[in-house]
């Protein structure tokens, strides 16, 4: 019986061990992992390691116990049936009668069809009977922070999102939240809709990078076929494209800024606002 977490050397992951290892004995954590040479460091500070393919069902027979507490957190293969890979997991964590399943999905409210595969798998968790924790991760700060080298390079944000408002967190809150539900009781067959506790507008956004940087920083709003064109002519892959315009059409219709305050509620603070993502991804810049 211990708290198993897949994705394991991945950026929420990564948060996600570091913060369990505040909270329990580091031999009752697994961490599930593809390559088990990027996660020698875990496996040094006492991490169980267990090697295992969301595309290779077996390698998860046998992965969990009876009265494991399983995170699931979705994969990072767009190109892939990420439901196919997801099902892998909760077959068997239902086959081992595991105590709780939470997953990483998605805002109730996003329409786009990065939410179809989270959809499709949350309803799978709820089919299986498997005790269920649904974590309604509404938008990383990091997503728009990791462009920061981009909009300081042509000094503009250049999006389809209109006057759109985004309450997004960070990876470090979503991991904090996460690690309160494996931790903690009375989560079992719940769903939080997880956003900060505040929406910003990217103009507002491009707003605090100039004040930031001292610099002048426009957000240039486009309609979602130029930014489909734009963004095709600069090389980024078809599935991609249709992503990124497609989570910019549903910030603009306000899909990602419904405020819950269930993330907060979870991790017993504030979310930290967009500002402190900034910073930080511009000292890394520097740095
Ligand atoms: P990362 O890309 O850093 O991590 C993804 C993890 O999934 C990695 O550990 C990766 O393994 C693992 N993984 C990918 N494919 C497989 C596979 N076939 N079998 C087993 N493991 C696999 O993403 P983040 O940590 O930043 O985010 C976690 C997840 O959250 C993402 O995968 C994505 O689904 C979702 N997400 C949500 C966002 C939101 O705004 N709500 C934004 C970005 C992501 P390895 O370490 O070996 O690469």
């Amino acid at each position: 019986m211990g708290i198993v977490v897949t994705g394991a050397t991945g950026h929420l992951g990564r948060l996600v061990i570091d913060e369990l290892l505040e909270k329990v004995p580091a031999d009752q954590v697994t961490a599930v992992v593809r390559t088990k040479e990027k996660a020698a460091d875990l496996a040094e500070r006492g991490v169980r390691i267990a090697v295992a393919d969301y595309n290779v069902p077996e390698t998860f027979d046998g992965l969990f116990s009876a009265g494991d507490k399983v995170l699931l957190i979705s994969s990072s293969e767009m190109e892939k049936s990420r439901f196919a890979q997801h099902k892998v997991v909760v077959d068997a964590a239902k086959a081992a009668g595991v105590a709780l399943l939470a997953y990483t999905g998605t805002a109730a409210s996003l329409k786009a069809s990065l939410a179809d595969d989270h959809r499709a798998t949350e309803q799978v968790i709820l089919d299986s009977g498997v005790p269920y924790v649904l974590l309604g991760n509404y938008w990383y700060h990091e997503n728009e922070t990791e462009q920061l080298g981009q909009i300081l390079a042509h000094g503009t944000v250049l999006r389809a999102a209109g006057e759109g408002r985004v309450a997004s967190a960070s990876r470090a809150d979503y991991a904090a939240a996460a690690v309160a539900v494996l931790t903690g009781e009375g989560h079992e067959n719940k769903t939080y809709e997880l956003g900060g506790d505040e929406a910003w507008s990217l103009a507002e956004f491009a707003a605090e990078i100039g004040r930031q940087t001292g610099r002048e920083i426009a957000y240039t709003p486009v309609p979602a076929d130029a930014l489909t064109g734009i963004l095709t002519e600069a090389g980024v892959p078809g599935p991609v494209v249709a992503m990124l315009v497609g989570v910019d059409v549903s910030i603009e219709k306000g899909e990602l800024a419904v405020l819950t305050g269930d993330l907060s509620r979870l991790i017993g603070r504030p979310t930290a606002p967009i500002a402190d993502s900034i910073a930080a991804a511009l000292k890394s810049l520097e740095g």
